[in-house]
C-alpha cells in the first residue's frame, strides 16, 4: 500500500534537478551540493486543527506545508533546492494525496525544487517538509545583524491570515482574498535572495510582526521603534475590519509568512527599487534604536498605549 501512494507521489512532483543524483526510491537520497555554497536547512510540521483549519482542501495543505518552509529560507536569503515530505495520515484515501502532491508541486515548480524523499506513516493528519536550499559561504541573512539607525521593512501585507480565521464561515469577495492569505501564502524567496549583501537583518513573520521583530531585536541586541501608519494592510483587511482591529492584526497576527529586514538608511531607496523590480510590495515601517524594546507609535509619535492594548511594547 505505502509503495503505490510514494509512486503517485514521486509521479505527481517529478522535478528535474542535475544536482538530484538519486532521488525517491531508495533508503536515502544522493545530492550534490554546488561547491562555494552552505547548505540552508529547516523543517516545519503542520498539524491539523493547529496549524491549518479542519476541513482544509488538500491542495492547499500541500502549498502550505511547503510555503512555511520556503519562507524559512528566504528569509536566509538561500535559494531552495530540495524537499524531504514526512506524510501522517489517518487512513490512506488517494483523492487526498493526489490533492495534497498536486498543492505541494504547484509551489515546488515555481522555485526548481525537487522532492527528493519522506516517510509515510498512519496516525493524526500531520504534514512535515524540510527543505533544503544554498547560500554562498558567509553570505546568509541573520537575525543578529540589525545595527542602531537601520530602517525596518515589511514586504507584502500583513494581518491578513489572522483576519482570515477570525472571519471563519463568512463570505464575499474580501474574506476569500483574506482567505487565499491564509491557506496559501506567498514565500518570499526572490527577495530573501535579492537582500543578500543588503539587508543587516532579517526574519519571516510567522508568529506576528511584534513578535518576529522582538527575535532580530533579541539576536541583535538592539530595540525598535514601529510606526503604526506605516504598516501595510491590504485593501480586504481594511474593508473587512475597522482601523483598530487591522492594525492589531498586522501588528500581532501569525501566519502572514511576510519578510522583516533591517537596512542601512543609506540603502532604502536601493530597497524600494529592487522589490519593485521583483514585483514584491515592500514598506518601511520604522527604524532600529539603542535598547532593548520594541515600540509602537502613532503619527505623531506618540507610543501606543499599553494599558489599552496588550501589544504595544513588548520588551525582548
Ligand atoms: P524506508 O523504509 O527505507 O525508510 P520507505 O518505504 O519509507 O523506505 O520509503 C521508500 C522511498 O520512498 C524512500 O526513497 C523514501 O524517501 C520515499 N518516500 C516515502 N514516503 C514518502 C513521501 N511521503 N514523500 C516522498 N517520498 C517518500
Ligand atoms: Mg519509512
Amino acid at each position: 500500500m505505502e509503495f503505490d501512494l510514494i509512486d503517485l507521489i514521486r509521479m505527481r512532483t517529478a522535478a528535474a534537478r542535475a544536482d538530484v543524483t538519486l532521488g525517491i526510491g531508495d533508503d536515502a537520497a544522493l545530492l550534490a551540493p554546488p561547491a562555494g555554497h552552505e547548505l540552508a536547512l529547516a523543517i516545519d510540521t503542520l498539524v491539523e486543527g493547529v496549524h491549518f483549519p479542519v476541513g482544509t482542501i488538500p491542495a492547499d495543505i500541500g502549498w502550505k506545508a511547503l510555503a512555511v518552509n520556503l519562507s524559512d529560507l528566504a528569509a536566509m536569503g538561500a535559494t531552495p533546492a530540495w524537499a524531504v515530505l514526512a506524510l501522517t495520515m489517518p487512513q490512506v484515501e488517494r483523492s487526498f494525496v493526489e490533492g495534497l502532491a498536486d498543492g505541494f508541486a504547484q509551489l515546488a515548480r515555481q522555485h526548481h525544487l525537487a522532492l527528493v524523499g519522506g516517510d509515510t506513516t498512519q496516525g493524526p493528519l500531520s504534514i512535515s517538509v524540510a527543505v533544503h536550499g544554498f547560500v554562498p559561504v558567509g553570505q546568509a541573512l541573520l537575525r543578529s545583524g540589525a545595527r542602531a539607525g537601520d530602517s525596518l521593512f515589511v514586504t507584502g501585507t500583513l494581518g491578513d491570515a489572522a483576519g482570515a480565521l477570525y472571519c471563519r464561515g463568512r463570505t464575499g469577495e474580501n474574506v476569500r482574498a483574506l482567505r487565499s492569505r491564509l491557506d496559501r501564502p506567498t514565500p518570499r524567496v526572490a527577495a530573501g535572495q535579492a537582500l543578500r549583501g543588503i539587508a543587516h537583518a532579517a526574519i519571516d513573520v510567522s508568529d506576528g510582526l511584534l513578535a518576529d521583530l522582538a527575535h532580530i531585536c533579541r539576536a541583535s541586541g538592539k530595540g525598535a521603534v514601529v510606526q503604526a501608519a506605516s504598516l501595510p494592510q491590504s485593501s480586504a483587511l481594511r474593508a473587512v475590519f475597522d482601523r483598530e482591529t487591522a492594525r492589531d492584526f498586522a501588528l500581532t497576527g501569525g501566519d502572514d509568512y511576510e519578510l522583516c529586514f533591517s537596512v542601512p538608511s543609506a540603502r532604502a531607496g536601493e530597497v524600494t527599487a529592487t522589490m519593485a523590480r521583483l514585483g514584491c510590495g515592500v514598506a518601511c515601517i520604522g527604524r532600529v534604536v539603542e535598547g532593548d524594546a520594541v515600540l509602537v507609535v502613532d503619527e505623531h509619535g506618540n507610543a501606543l498605549s499599553p494599558s489599552r492594548r496588550g501589544w504595544e511594547h513588548f520588551s525582548t
